[in-house]
């Protein structure tokens, strides 16, 4: 009998738990913010976003057009010659930590808002995204009167004007990820959220008028794709930040060759998740759920390859199946919820035709007997075990709650297949001996090792990634240097 069967044949079923919704005041029709207001597009055009748990429709977004992204890049530049690129270091802080702070005194309806539109659960909203958004500009608060001393005989100079096009698995955070070192730098921005994803975009830019940030500093134009396109293509804008897929970054990156404008690209990923057999069994499945399911595997440096060494793997994967019959999925606003809505009805798709295809290929499907809602995009926790790695759910992101195991018996045979990939975003290693861990980071081509955990993040630690996963690093200093130009100090 498994954990679930167990816990329910003894009536111990959790109750539910909801988060009120009510802290939230959402408007029927949003515009865009541009100048320091929000405006009617000049476009007209709207589109409708959804909550993904129950496909009802939240509001209704302004979908900018190429007139709009001229008038909110006029803005930025506007802004960026009359006041931000001038004003003193600790001025500019002051804004920082006043947005920070906003931020947190707004968690609650932040966090709300995040879960409503993003599908994700409440607790992770609450836990991770919306306190690492606040801890982002608190760090580049600090920065910001620091520059001078941030990179010894070079001069920190603002590019200019930012455009910036963020997904949707993070929106709040990475609107932070992307804002809090342009502005500390002193560039201004447009910034382009995800069209599923727009709402806590827009909550920031009531945050940021609260702030009294100047006009133009800060502009959001919502959209779809073809927004993003139209802030990439503008010929006034100096720097481009896009985080999302491969295909959409490559893309991008050829629009952009040959213009001078600067570009950082943060894609996809396949991270392996590399637990050895000394390792803390208990512990690595936690940090192997944490990797994969977190956020229902919408996360870019998702370890969504498990590899386990062949000493432990049979024991290894039983414990894992077990602790996966516990994770409760559903209502991502209940705070007991462990995997709450697919984001999309396309990415739901995505999904379950890239399991199809492990099915088809021969691996073997494992999905716990957990009920979904009836409503609303779910998908099951998964783990395919018998996964060669030729299989497309060993080679592709599926972006979603899908674990493939794999297995190795040294530690070579583990980084010849961590490192079998066109991406290099992140890896994790589980295992008791340092210089083990030491000897894997430095074989390991990715942006981002983590030893004996998984998933951390902090803005004073530059994340980014090698290969088709991009180029350039957000946070620590290496995110503050890809937004300044560095001349060197004459001497
Ligand atoms: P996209 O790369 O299409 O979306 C990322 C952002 O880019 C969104 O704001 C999107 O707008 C915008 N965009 C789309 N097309 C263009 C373009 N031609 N020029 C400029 N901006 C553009 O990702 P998807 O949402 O389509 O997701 C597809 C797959 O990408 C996922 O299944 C996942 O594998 C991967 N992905 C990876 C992410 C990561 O963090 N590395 C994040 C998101 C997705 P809009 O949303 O309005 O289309």
């Amino acid at each position: 009998m498994g954990e679930l069967e167990r816990t329910r044949g003894f009536g111990l079923d959790y109750a539910p738990a909801p988060e009120s919704a009510a802290v939230v005041s959402l408007a029927p029709s949003y515009g865009l913010f541009v100048g320091g207001e929000f405006v009617d597009p000049l476009s007209d055009a709207a589109f409708t976003t959804v909550n993904p748990a129950t496909e009802e429709p939240l509001a209704e977004v302004a979908a900018a057009g190429a007139a709009d992204v001229d008038r909110a890049v006029r803005a930025a530049r506007a802004a960026f010659t009359g006041a931000w690129r001038d004003m003193p270091g600790p001025e500019r802080a002051k804004y920082l930590y006043r947005i920070a702070r906003l931020i947190q005194e707004r968690s609650r309806e932040f966090a709300v808002l995040e879960t409503l539109d993003g599908g994700k659960p409440i607790k992770e909203s609450r836990d991770v995204d919306v306190p690492l958004a606040a801890a982002h500009f608190f760090h580049h608060a600090g920065w910001a009167d620091k520059l001078g001393y941030a990179f010894p005989g070079r001069r920190p100079a603002p590019l200019g004007v930012a455009g910036q096009v963020i997904p949707w698995n993070f929106p709040l955070l990475m609107a932070a990820w992307k804002l809090a070192p342009a502005l500390a730098c002193g560039n201004t921005v447009v910034l382009k959220p995800a069209e599923t994803t727009p709402l806590t975009a827009l909550l920031l830019g009531e945050v940021l008028q609260q702030a009294e940030l100047p006009p133009g500093v800060v502009n959001i134009v919502t959209g779809a794709g073809a927004t993003g396109a139209a802030v990439v293509g503008h010929g006034d804008v100096d720097k481009i930040a896009f985080t999302g897929s491969t295909a959409v970054g490559k893309g991008i990156q050829a629009a952009l060759a040959g213009t001078g404008t600067r570009l950082t690209l943060e894609l996809g990923g396949k991270a392996a998740n590399i637990v050895f057999d000394d390792a803390a069994l208990d512990q690595a499945v936690e940090g192997v759920v944490n990797g994969i399911y977190f956020n229902q595997g919408h996360v870019c440096c998702a370890g969504s390859r498990l590899l386990v060494q062949e000493t432990v793997a049979e024991l290894f994967v039983d414990k894992l199946k077990r602790r996966i019959a516990t994770l409760r999925v559903g209502d991502p606003l209940d705070k007991n919820t462990d995997v709450g809505a697919i984001n999309s009805a396309a990415q739901l798709e995505r999904i379950a035709a890239l399991v199809q295809a492990g099915v088809d290929e021969g691996a073997e499907l494992y999905q716990p007997p957990c009920e979904l809602p009836d409503r609303g995009y779910f998908f099951r926790p998964t783990v395919f075990t018998g996964v060669a790695q030729s299989h497309r759910v060993a080679r592709e992101e599926i972006f979603g709650p899908v674990l493939s195991v794999l297995t190795f018996r040294t530690a070579e045979e583990a980084v010849a297949k961590a490192n079998n990939t066109r991406y290099g975003l992140s890896a994790g290693v589980w295992t008791e001996k340092g210089s083990r861990i030491l000897w894997m980071v430095e074989r390991l081509r990715a942006g981002v090792v983590w030893a004996n955990t998984f998933n951390r993040f902090d803005p004073a630690s530059p994340f980014g990634g090698y290969k088709e996963s991009g180029f350039g690093r957000e946070g620590g200093l290496h995110g503050l240097a890809a937004y300044c130009s560095l001349e060197p100090v004459p001497v």
